[in-house]
């Protein structure tokens, strides 16, 4: 059976070589007669499996020992109200950049919790920019400021931290985790869902410097409370074991193609090839501020509805699949994750030129 190139937006691919060796490892996890799936989150062989994963993740991402890596369930959006449950508890204020649906929805569930201000929107051009944060606006005495880097639904993402002034800076990297190197001490909290770039869908690992723990707010959920977990080592109560599982073979698949500088060099290749057709197409464009361009999700538009969908169904039945933008924008959006083979790219590439040949 051949398999298609998946460019949907997550879950999404995974690396061909995790996926052989889940499926080796299936029956008999090493020796233990059984697969992780099945097997007791208490017992030796899996905690080396949590444990590995870990410090995996610490190794590969280059996390600083003060803070603290752990592993939830309930996607990014539960996360949405964990942050403020657990950070929220100074002055009780945040300030919020809304350049996408993702953040906008981490904001509205903030309100819930405290006093949250949105600093900067580019709502008003379908946030196909990253807005500008003006210093004025923002609030000296939050207890954190929160964007959202890479917004998956939009095609764009900070390629510049902005400056909060010594507020601790939360960010939402669901759709950009382990894509290139990150300095994880310029952050307050970094936080993801594992099923666009680093495992299936179940897992959520939030990165958290230590010192702003173990304040969180007295309705808080156990479960939600990053003290708590972090000093249970995620596991309070059962954790995602498959996914962790997963995560930690696809963290072994990076570390042995040559780290995250090597994953970046080949995602900037991957981005290049689709951008640089895109901006000599004559048929597809992407409709995105170039300097804000994601390297992850790339966006583009035919010049009517109909040749957009015309292109979703042609590109389908050629083996490219989950081509279709987001519902709330339209056209088309090519997600190409770290698991993504160039081979993929250049290949929708030439389908792409034929298309426009065609039509
Ligand atoms: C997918 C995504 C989410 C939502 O993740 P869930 O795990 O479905 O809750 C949040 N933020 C970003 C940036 C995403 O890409």
């Amino acid at each position: 059976m051949a398999r298609v190139f998946n460019f949907s937006a997550g879950p999404s691919m995974l690396p061909e070589s995790v996926l052989n060796r889940a499926a080796a490892e299936m029956l008999d996890y090493k020796g233990s007669g059984q697969s992780v799936m099945e097997m007791s989150h208490r017992s030796k062989v899996y905690e080396e499996i949590i444990f590995g994963a870990q410090e995996l993740f610490r190794e590969v991402l280059g996390v600083p020992d003060n803070y603290k890596i752990i592993f939830f369930q309930g996607g990014a959006t539960l996360q949405f109200a964990g942050i403020p449950m657990n950070l929220l508890n100074g002055s009780g204020k945040a300030d919020y950049v809304l350049s996408g649906q993702f953040s906008t929805n981490a904001y509205n569930e903030a309100k819930k919790y405290g006093d949250v201000k949105a600093v900067a929107s580019s709502k008003d051009k379908t946030f196909s920019y990253i807005p500008e944060v003006k210093k004025e606006d923002l609030t000296p005495d939050a207890d954190y400021f929160y964007i959202c880097q890479n917004n998956t639904i939009y095609g764009t993402r900070f390629t510049e931290l902005p400056d909060t002034n010594g507020v601790p800076l939360v960010a939402d990297v669901s759709s950009c985790f382990l894509s290139e190197p990150m300095d994880v001490s310029k952050y307050g909290l970094i936080f993801g869902g594992a099923q666009k770039n680093v495992a299936p869908a179940g897992l959520t690992i939030v990165i958290v410097r230590e010192d702003l723990i173990g304040n969180a707010g007295p309705d808080t959920p156990t479960v939600m409370d990053y003290k708590i977990m972090a000093e249970n080592d995620s596991m309070k109560n059962t954790p995602p074991c498959w996914s962790i599982y997963i995560c930690k073979l696809v963290l072994e698949w990076i570390k042995n193609l040559g780290g995250l500088s090597e994953i970046k060099a080949r995602n900037e290749m991957k981005a290049k090839i689709l951008y640089d057709f895109l901006d000599s197409s004559k048929m597809f464009h992407n409709p995105v501020n170039p300097k804000d361009r994601s390297m992850m999700n790339v966006t583009f538009v035919a010049p009517t509805d109909e040749l957009n969908a015309q292109f979703v169904k042609a590109a389908a039945e050629a083996g490219f699949v989950n081509l279709k933008g987001h519902r709330s924008v339209g056209g088309m959006r090519a997600s190409i994750y770290n698991a993504m083979p160039i081979e993929g790219v250049e290949k929708l590439v030439e389908f792409m030129k034929a298309f426009e040949a065609a039509n």
